[in-house]
């Protein structure tokens, strides 16, 4: 294969069914972009600028350190772009940012200042970066900046709220080997940078108060409460408790103001339903791979304190407290394909993926994924610069929505609209490849809109 342009072109001539976004947004997702000069904020000041900047709400999700990125360590990128036009006539794609200056991909600004996508030197899409949000450039009384407190992503639906910024899975025995949180959380003390470990309560609640009074057009929809996994305690809270005390305090304080998640391990049902009782509406159980030699090897923390079976079993038993629809497991799409013990061909890849996503779908329980980003801190990202094949990921959007249709699923709730040209969720494409509904654009029209193309 020759050019990423040729590739591309090849995979969008052989899968028609996938939108020709996705085949982008999968590319970027997985090998990154680079940032011209041109194309980066003023300042390493998160408040300061007209651009919303990149929050590292939980994993670096860059293909490089800090001082391995250059000027983009130092004048912030946006926290993700939107594509639009070109020769390829895009719709407007929400792709979450991944640094990585050595990428084929370049955003830069042209003579006249607009900013645009480059492969191979051709600009094929303008880009647009989200606007600095007004609640952004406000602080909560202790000082700190409400996008270290309560970052909001997918163009202002979700507020990322990572309130335990470390893992207790630590170390190469432990740690799944694709996780850079324990890393992003050295690397950002290091370089200086505000970085709470532990998020206070009521700091969230200060900031989220902040949220709700400048996000007048109410774009930010829903919140996720994650971090790290819990095995003993956590200022003297299990994992239920832990995560599930914040859902409380924000629930008590802005009652349905937003759709509760939370991300945590698969826990015993009765964990499971505190968390439904503090007032989560989807919980996020991830089975992270589906394949069993590689949960063992890629996850050796959670297979050695719960196990893959046990997990799965109580992933489904979670059902019988969150229902179907609202237990929403993510899986790591591509380290299938990691060397040197991943799957050596697409076809077994999407196989056994294929097999995972029908054991839950079969039970109604709806999956999701994120591209993998091969973070070189990463056991993973360091054995695999490149990721997964563009080809795996392409298929697996097909034998996603093929798999959904045979069980007569549709998209989850709690992801904003589905369509290409209508998703906002950024870190995969699932959400641009599914059909789309006659729900309207709900935070895809929201206060972060209408910055398209962008003049620097
Ligand atoms: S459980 Fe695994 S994926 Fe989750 S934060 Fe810990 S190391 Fe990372």
């Amino acid at each position: 294969m020759g050019s990423r342009t040729e590739l591309v072109e090849d995979l969008m001539e052989r899968f028609p069914q996938v939108p020709r976004e996705a085949v982008f947004k999968e590319d970027l997702l997985r090998g990154g972009v680079a940032f011209d000069k041109s194309a980066l904020s003023d300042t390493a000041n998160e408040a300061a600028g007209d651009v919303k900047p990149k929050s590292y709400f939980i994993f670096s999700f860059d293909h490089g350190t800090l001082p391995e990125l250059g000027e983009a360590a130092l004048r912030r990128p946006p926290e993700e772009i939107i594509l639009t036009g070109g020769p390829y006539d895009l719709r407007r794609t929400v792709v979450s940012v991944r640094v990585n200056p050595s990428s084929p991909y370049r955003v830069a600004a042209d003579e006249e200042g607009l900013l645009g996508l480059y492969l191979d030197g051709r600009r094929i899409a303008d880009v647009g970066v989200p606007p600095m949000p007004e609640y952004y450039r406000h602080t909560l009384s202790n000082g700190k900046s409400v996008m270290e407190v309560a970052p909001t992503i997918q163009w202002g639906y979700l507020i990322y709220l990572t309130v335990f910024r470390v893992c207790q899975y630590f170390g190469a025995k432990e740690e799944c080997q694709y996780c850079d949180i324990n890393h992003n959380w050295r690397q950002h003390k290091a370089a200086g940078r505000p970085y709470t470990g532990v998020k206070d309560v009521e700091e969230v609640l200060e900031a989220l108060e902040i949220i709700d009074r400048y996000d007048t057009q109410k774009a930010s929809t829903a919140y996720t409460l994650t971090g790290g996994a819990i095995t003993s305690k956590v200022a003297g809270r299990d994992e239920a408790d832990f995560y599930g005390h914040y859902a409380k305090a924000i629930e008590e304080r802005f009652p349905g103001r937003w759709i509760g998640k939370v991300v945590a391990q698969a826990l015993p049902k009765a964990d499971v339903q505190r968390f439904k009782d503090y007032g989560v509406q989807i919980y996020h159980p991830n089975f992270e791979v589906w394949d069993r030699r590689l949960f063992e090897l890629y996850c050796p923390g959670k297979e050695r304190y719960v196990g893959r079976d046990e997990w799965h079993r109580r992933i489904l038993d979670s059902a019988e407290v969150f229902g179907a629809r609202n237990v929403i497991p993510n899986f790591v799409a591509g380290v299938e394909m990691a060397e040197p013990f991943g799957f050596t061909t697409v076809d077994e890849a999407i196989a056994s993926t294929t097999e995972g996503l029908r054991f839950f779908m079969s039970h109604g329980i709806t999956p999701r994924f994120t591209t993998w980003c091969p973070e070189p801190t990463t056991p993973l990202g360091k054995a695999n610069p490149q990721g997964a094949p563009l080809e795996y990921h392409i298929r697996l959007l097909q034998a996603y929505r093929q798999t959904m249709d045979d069980f007569g699923l549709s998209s989850p709730p709690g992801y904003g609209p589905p369509g290409p040209g209508r998703a906002v969720f950024s870190v995969s494409s699932f959400m641009d490849s599914l059909p789309a509904d006659d729900t309207p654009a709900q935070g895809a029209e929201g206060t972060e809109t209408g910055e398209e193309p962008v003049r620097v």
